[in-house]
């Protein structure tokens, strides 16, 4: 078969793929620009936090032992030397019989060791009763008890979320390295295709796959670069694919099945890309070429609007992945009940659009709606796809089945009622 295996598990062309991927180098972000990014370094914490044992309430602070025992009718009284607000710290030590009235977030005065909220004090000039006392080291927040001085906050290839931007922030760090998003060349392939703006006639179709293709990339992480559409010959196909060169990984779609105008893959290696595999045991998306081009990974998905998406998610999506530095790859596979009866061909992994709702206290799932793999309105619906094995041709409904989350904005709560 052309020096090169005919058709392949999805398992093993993920396998091929992910060991043809290379991790981009690094660079250097200001932390406003840091979200959602791949970390590049590991961070350390250059202090404790907080640096200092501090208070966890509103209250006084005082020695535990001048007020142990005291209670609403026998309370302890102490004099209170200082008030101390968060952003200063104790003027002197506190001495036995002594308290200091302190807010949240003040660092704790030298001698106390106990804190008792205001709600169980009566301030009486510059006294204050003890009504009921807390167990003692209460209220105080420790050095430390946050993030410890020298200890690995944020592992390299962590995705930044507004909280490890948060911890970077409290750790001095104003600029961090992380791992360059992947320039991401996108092509269309097809006689048959008009470009958004371009006109309808008879014959012709917008090529959506440029669209939905730029946003997968997007929402992998990576920077779509897009060069549109090439036509169903040697010289056009040629040219797209050297302009796409400049990327550090190219995808195309369509021209990758069997028919008469179906050139990619010759065109891939014409430029020297080595073939891994063309067919991939799964529908949709059966058609897939791979190879590398002069260090590019490339990917030629198969036309079908549906099908190129499914390929992305299974292939590209990982791959993009792995060069961004991230240590997940992989989509949530959560497992849910099916609610309706499958029937599919045996041999094959199938991958199903469906909603997904939460019953009975788990995961059922329903199909979107016609399953062809032009059918892009049942990918529109979809939360997930149901991955059906190989091994087996009939799911009964109520089989538990795996699904792969691919909507990042499922909502695992109910949906607002809008007019
Ligand atoms: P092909 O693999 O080139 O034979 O294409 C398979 C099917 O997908 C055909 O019906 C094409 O018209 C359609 N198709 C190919 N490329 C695109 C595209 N960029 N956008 C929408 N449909 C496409
Ligand atoms: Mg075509």
């Amino acid at each position: 078969m052309n020096g090169y295996q005919s058709m392949i598990s999805v398992d093993e062309a993920r396998e091929i793929i992910l060991g043809a991927m290379q991790v981009m180098g690094l660079e250097r972000v200001h932390i406003l620009d840091s979200l959602d990014r791949v970390l590049g370094e590991h961070v350390h914490a250059p202090y404790s936090i907080p640096p200092w044992d501090n208070s966890a309430m509103d209250g006084y602070a005082a020695h535990h032992a001048d007020i142990e025992g005291a209670s609403p009718k026998n309370p302890a009284v102490l004099t209170v030397v200082a008030d101390l607000p968060a952003g200063y710290t104790a003027p002197r030590a506190v001495s036995r019989g002594e308290a200091i009235r302190i807010m949240t977030g003040a660092p704790i005065p030298q001698g106390c060791d106990t804190v008792v909220k205001v709600e169980d004090t009566g301030a009486e000039g510059d006294r204050v009763k003890i009504f009921n006392v807390p167990v003692r080291g209460e209220h105080i927040r420790r050095a430390g008890e946050d993030v410890v001085q020298g200890s690995l906050v944020l592992a390299r290839g962590s995705m930044l979320h507004p909280a490890a931007v948060g911890m970077l922030s409290s750790l001095k760090r104003s600029v961090v390295s992380v791992f360059q998003r992947p320039r991401v060349a996108v092509i269309s392939t097809g006689d048959e295709l008009i470009d958004i703006d371009g006109e309808l006639a008879p014959g012709k179709i917008v090529g959506s796959n440029t669209y939905s293709l730029a946003s997968l990339v997007k929402d992998a992480g990576a920077q779509p670069m897009v060069l549109g559409i090439a036509r169903d010959n040697p010289e056009s196909l040629r040219a797209i694919f050297r302009a796409a060169l400049t990327a550090d990984m190219i995808i195309s779609s369509g021209g990758v099945s069997v028919g008469d105008y179906d050139l990619v893959k010759d065109i891939l290696r014409e430029l020297g890309a080595e073939m891994k595999f063309w067919k991939v045991n799964m529908r949709p998306g059966q058609p897939l070429a791979f190879g590398v081009i002069q260090g590019k990974p490339t990917f030629g998905l198969p036309g079908n609007p549906v099908s190129c998406m499914i390929s992305f998610e299974q292939f590209v999506r990982p791959a993009i992945r792995k060069a961004s530095g991230h240590v997940r790859l992989f989509r949530p596979l959560i497992e849910a009940r099916l609610k309706e009866r499958l029937v599919k061909k045996e041999g094959k992994k199938y991958f199903l659009r469906c909603a997904i709702s939460v019953e009975d206290g788990g995961y059922a799932v329903t199909t979107t709606g016609g399953q062809g793999s032009g059918i892009l309105l049942s990918m529109v619906k979809a939360d997930g796809l149901i991955i059906l094995p190989e091994t087996q041709s009939e799911f009964a409904a109520g089989t538990m089945v795996r699904v792969q989350v691919i909507n990042r904005d499922f909502e695992w709560s109910e949906k607002a009622a809008y007019e």
